[in-house]
């Protein structure tokens, strides 16, 4: 079988073909940074890098965009409240997300925008939306009409009215249509804001994953991905403006949503309150553990989150750690068995692949000859390598209780040097500089934020 997955656009698993074999394209709605990200976000992150590696096997290329929204009421809000400029919480939440996602061993994706890099591109596609017949220009906003798109509500399959009731679309006496939603829109002095043909204002939230698709993918983009609570409005709106500002050439082939992972049942949202910070998460436990729990269910279906499935997880780690360590120190280069591609191709079968790596441990542990032990190792690291498991030495996943608490201890203090340094009280992040490089620590500025190694 070739790769196949599920499309919301058919809403049929479909055989995945690229518009380009040598070089797929992926675009996955990333977060806004706000605030740190939470469990729920990792899902999406996880699941479609595990796609990602996939494509890059198969194809030997991928370009894989995966934006950070770093303009938005929420920012303005949290600026707002601490009294600093929006890039200073942007700033601060994108490195931190970088980190999350880092521990949770998600590569980064080939290229990550940022709205506010793409401000002409954004400016650049509204006035074409315009100049089409496609959206206007009133008191200052721009608003897309959503009756100039036939397509409309087509990925939603929601008819006007659901669409409306699911929008919480705002009434304004602006809008000529209750659904046209907002492409650009006033700022005041206060709030962040661009020069542009409307005044100076800000984008809005949908435009700026069209304009980023566009810069950095194309017109047409191969796969689109996101959480099942993106699907409308965000991705219905993304379509409508790429079509319209593109002749009506499609704008993604393949719609990939992921559902939703809840905790005691309900959708964790930060909206609600009833988050779990990967920040926190990764310093209570192993970090890969978490990934396993969050590839323990197939991407579409809901994933309760709670302690015992991180336990769980826990105990088939050291199940498989233990075996791998009983197979030896020998040295193999991991092979992915066909068998784990297999259960990838079936629309991402994570479950699959995790019970088919359960039965090559099994196989493992019974006593077998030095040949076949290598042909299992080899199998064993390669199926883990496909879902990005396994990877550590069976004496690292082991000893981690210790060293995890020290890497804890030498975060936090890098966290209190950032803040310090953000409020300026160089004194004392000059002495947590010292105080780590007395114990060996180096400390060291990167784009992704501050990286430590030991001396
Ligand atoms: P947001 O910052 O809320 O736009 O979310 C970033 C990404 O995380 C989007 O792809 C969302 O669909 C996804 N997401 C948010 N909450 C959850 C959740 N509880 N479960 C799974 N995915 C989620
Ligand atoms: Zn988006």
């Amino acid at each position: 079988m070739s790769l196949h997955l599920y499309n919301t656009l058919t809403r049929r698993v479909e055989p995945f073909a690229p518009l380009d074999p040598a070089c797929p394209t992926m675009y996955v709605c990333g977060p806004t940074v706000y605030n740190y990200v939470h469990i729920g976000n990792a899902r999406p992150y996880t699941v479609f890098g595990v796609l990602a590696d996939l494509l890059r096997r198969r194809y030997g290329a991928l370009k894989y965009a995966r934006n950070i929204t770093d303009v938005d009421d929420k920012i303005n809000a949290a600026a707002r409240e601490q009294g600093v400029p929006i890039s200073a919480i942007t700033d601060r939440f994108a490195a931190a997300y970088r980190e999350d996602m880092a521990a949770l061993g998600i590569a980064a994706p080939d290229v990550e925008p940022a709205a506010t890099a793409h401000i002409a591109p954004i400016i650049a596609m509204i006035e074409r939306l315009i100049a089409s017949g496609h959206a206007y220009a009133a008191e200052g906003h721009v608003l897309f009409a959503i009756d100039s798109f036939e397509g409309y509500g087509k990925l939603s399959r929601r008819d006007p009215e659901d669409m409306l009731a699911g929008a919480r679309v705002e009434v304004a006496p602006y809008k000529r249509d209750p659904g046209d939603f907002v492409l650009w829109k006033p700022s005041t002095d206060e709030l962040p804001g661009w020069e542009s043909p409307w005044g100076r204002g800000r984008p809005g939230w949908h435009i700026e994953c069209s304009a980023m698709a566009e810069a950095h993918l194309g017109d047409t983009i191969d796969i689109h991905a996101g959480g099942v609570d993106l699907q409308f409005p965000h991705h219905e709106n993304e379509i409508a403006q790429s079509e319209c500002a593109h002749g009506g050439r499609p704008f993604a082939r393949y719609w990939l949503h992921n559902g939703m992972l809840t905790f005691a049942g309900t959708k964790m949202s930060k909206s609600l309150g009833n988050i779990e910070k990967i920040h926190d998460l990764v310093r209570a436990h192993p970090p890969e553990a978490l990934r396993y729990a969050l590839l323990s269910a197939h991407y579409r279906q809901p994933l309760d989150w709670s302690e015992s499935l991180i336990e769980q997880s826990v105990r088939t780690l050291d199940r498989l750690y233990g075996t791998l360590r009983d197979l030896g120190t020998i040295e193999v280069a991991p092979a992915i068995p066909a068998s784990i591609e297999a259960a990838l191709d079936d629309d991402l079968n994570t479950p699959a692949a995790l019970a088919e790596i359960a039965r090559i441990a099994g196989e493992a542990r019974k006593g077998v000859d030095t040949s076949e032990r290598e042909r299992l190792k080899r199998e064993l690291l390669g199926a883990g390598l496909a879902l990005g498991l396994l990877q550590q030495t069976p004496a690292a996943w082991f000893g981690r209780g210790a060293s995890n608490d020290d890497d804890a201890r030498i975060q936090a203090l890098i966290d209190e040097r950032i803040t310090a340094k953000k409020v300026r009280d160089f004194a004392r992040a000059d002495a947590i500089r010292d105080q780590l490089a007395g114990e060996g620590i180096l400390l060291e500025d990167t784009p992704q934020g501050v990286r430590w190694k030991r001396a």
